[in-house]
């Protein structure tokens, strides 16, 4: 098994990197966030010797129980889930970055709890920018105004964008949707708000990370291609 994962992780490397080169780009700047979600403490150890020490969750629950398990092994946790705003302070010293910031409230509950423990909170700014009613996130046109709202507290930091694609059978298709979050977060980048950085842009699933990796994307976040199908 540990040899299987390996293999796919060479794998995936593999097509990051020729896709980076494809791109003109570094492929040294793409972080693989490994998304263990479902995933035993058994692989879990076994990605992490692999050598892959970012791990994606979605459930705070999760990240709850495996939490001792990750950070003993020098692992981090980055949350890709929706996130209920009661289980804010659940997970907030637990994880690296929060990817799925995506409504007012929920900004607001996370500066209260970061205020409280005097920290300050990284964050992605979920963009639904395919506007599919199954999955969460602002529009495109809403991040701006959106922005210039939660930039006032320094204990809040967004540092980048993230999104999910629609899947599609043909990876090509989600080509217009990483675009676009691509160039968002260059005008937002020009718009020199405080305390907001357009550092990272994560994007790419197993279904598409090619794709997300040519137009742009420094964060994938890949499970199946790693791991197999999910139970
Ligand atoms: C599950 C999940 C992934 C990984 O999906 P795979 O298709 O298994 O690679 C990536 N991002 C988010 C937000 C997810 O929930």
């Amino acid at each position: 098994m540990m040899t299987d994962l390996k293999k796919n992780i060479e794998l995936v490397r593999d097509k990051i990197k020729k896709a980076a080169l494809k791109a003109n780009r570094n492929p040294d700047h793409i972080k693989l966030i490994s998304v263990t979600k479902t995933r035993t403490d058994q692989e879990i150890k076994n990605v992490i010797k692999a050598g892959l020490n970012q791990l994606g969750e979605n459930r705070a629950q999760e990240v709850q129980e495996k939490f001792d398990l990750i950070s003993n092994l020098g692992a981090d946790i980055h949350f890709i889930g929706h996130l209920q705003s009661n289980k804010v302070k659940y997970i907030l010293d637990k994880v690296k970055l929060i990817h799925s910031l995506d409504r007012m409230s929920l900004a607001e509950t996370l500066i209260k709890e970061a205020e409280k423990r005097n920290i300050t909170v990284d964050v992605l700014v979920q963009v639904n920018v395919a506007e599919e009613s199954s999955k969460f996130g602002l529009k495109s046109d809403q991040v701006v105004p959106f922005l210039k709202e939660v930039a006032s507290s320094k204990h809040l930091q967004v540092k980048g964008l993230m999104t999910m694609a629609p899947f599609e059978t043909e990876p090509e298709r989600t080509r217009p949707v990483f675009k676009e979050l691509r160039e968002l977060s260059e005008e937002i980048s020009h718009l020199n708000f405080k305390n907001v950085e357009m550092k990272f842009l994560s994007m790419g699933m197993s279904n598409d990370y090619e794709i997300a990796v040519e137009e742009g994307a420094n964060m994938v976040r890949v499970g199946t291609s790693i791991f197999g199908e999910r139970q």
